[in-house]
């Protein structure tokens, strides 16, 4: 059987870096097994549903690589759904209710009050046909709910979190759509699992509950509508916290445009937060065929996962030294070369810090200041400098001999000379970029102070 999973963003704001991983272990579920990745926009929520934010899905998707093989849309898809209600009503496995928002919420509190679970008493199967026909001759228009058994309990093997048992008795018959004929999330997204042939649920903890619920769904939509189909595997894996280990705001608020503006690499987004949260190691891994190979739901942990910012500085430094020229040649400024993006790159932290060290080639660098003994040594640097395929080599090896300087004193007030700064690129590699008339220039510039 092919693998089929999808990412089911609502489109009621930026993704963040807690959707983002979802989609990625769906991506890579999906590619690890030859399947297929669908990206479904959960945009039945007319009001809050906004298409800039689907293309914002789509153009963060695109940018960190992780591309759907399909994209749907719950909003064009609503016979579907209404198809599925018509099925349910006719099994009897939906039924009208006629409470108004305050209603349920001072019965809530009255469950409470006696100590009793908060879920809503099914007070509207109690209605007579009589009953029902008055209150819609009195205007009330109902909302419609999907109707738990409770004769066994839900039982699935999670993929992350081993067996799961839920008591149906103890769960609210879920509202699947309004007084207004609008769908709420749970019905629709069921449907869509099994018209679309997901074979796998890979979400975040935070639906426990409502896979309780689908899986009686899925169940009832099997027998009335879809009987070729199967439901599908679950797997809910741990959220993400913040490094002090709380569900932190500024977490959900961290997307891709935070990324781009620090300028992190979505590789490194990707290598972190496909195993944040696993038994497998962090490591700045640029090949996704690595990271699929050792990619598997039996190592995700049951705690939450951390995302730590300093974490990603770490993988993205990591990541830019391992970077090919041709990957940045078109992020690079200023006239940066295949041999200047080598000399530099061990220094850098972002790409966009190329240009801050290629100053050191092009200039103009600081004047740096020197006791009166190091000028008369950057003179005679100036005087011995020759030109060949190892300048710096031959440079110091000269220098050795004539003053019998050596380690720091032999190579720093020529780094500082040349380059105008006290730490930076190997100067085996820059000397060369930096030229001969040029190094010349500096030294004796240094040496006169
Ligand atoms: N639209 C739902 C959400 O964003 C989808 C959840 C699911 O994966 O089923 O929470």
């Amino acid at each position: 059987m092919t693998i089929v999973t999808r990412f089911a963003p609502s489109p009621t704001g930026r993704l963040h870096v807690g959707n983002i991983r979802t989609a990625l272990h769906n991506w890579m579920l999906a590619k690890k097994n030859g399947g297929t990745f669908l990206l479904r926009i959960d945009d039945t929520d007319a009001e809050r549903s906004r298409e800039d934010y689907i293309e914002a899905i789509r153009a963060d998707l695109a940018w960190l690589g992780i591309v759907p093989d399909a994209e749907e849309r719950q909003s064009l898809r609503l016979a579907k759904y209404q198809a599925a209600f018509d099925a349910l009503k006719q099994a009897g496995q939906v039924y009208p209710c006629y409470e108004s928002p305050q209603e349920l919420e001072l019965k809530r509190k009255i469950r409470l009050g006696r100590g009793l679970p908060p879920i809503y008493d099914r007070g509207a199967l109690d209605l007579s046909e009589e009953e029902r026909a008055a209150k819609e001759a009195a205007g009330s228009v109902p909302h419609w709910r999907f109707k738990l058994e409770h004769d066994e309990p839900i039982a699935w093997n999670d993929g992350v979190r081993g067996a799961q048992k839920f008591d149906p008795a103890q769960l609210s018959d879920p509202v699947i759509r309004r007084a207004d004929g609008s769908w709420l999330y749970m019905l629709p997204s069921a449907v869509d699992d099994l018209d679309m042939g997901v074979t796998d649920v890979l979400r975040g903890e935070d639906h426990v509950s409502n896979t309780a619920v689908q899986i009686q769904m899925f169940t009832a939509l099997i027998a009335a509508q879809y009987p070729a189909r199967q439901m599908p595997a679950f797997a809910h894996e741990a959220l993400l916290v913040g490094k002090e280990g709380k569900l932190s705001k500024r977490l959900g608020s961290l997307g891709c445009d935070a990324f781009r503006e620090r300028d992190i690499e979505p590789t490194a987004i990707i290598a972190l937060l496909a195993r944040l949260g696993t038994s497998l190691p962090v490591e700045p891994i640029a090949d996704r065929a690595v990271l699929l190979d050792t990619f598997d739901l039996s190592t995700f942990g049951r705690a939450p996962a951390k995302f730590d910012e300093t974490e990603l500085e770490r993988i993205n430094a990591a990541l830019v030294h391992q970077l090919a020229f041709a990957d940045v040649a078109d992020r690079l400024t200023d006239g940066i070369d295949e041999a200047g993006w080598h000399a530099i790159r061990p220094n850098l932290s972002h790409v966009s810090e190329a240009a801050e060290w290629w100053r050191l080639v092009i200039g103009p660098i600081e004047q740096p200041e020197l006791s009166e003994d190091d000028r008369a040594y950057l003179e005679e640097a100036a005087r011995l400098l020759e030109w060949g395929d190892e300048p710096w080599r031959a440079l110091t090896g000269a220098l050795k001999e004539a003053t019998g300087r050596k380690g720091k004193s032999l190579f720093l007030p020529l780094r500082q000379a040349l380059t105008g700064m006290a730490h930076g690129p190997d100067m085996g590699e820059l000397l060369p970029l930096i030229g001969e008339e040029q190094a010349r220039k500096r030294l004796e510039a240094a040496a006169r102070g």
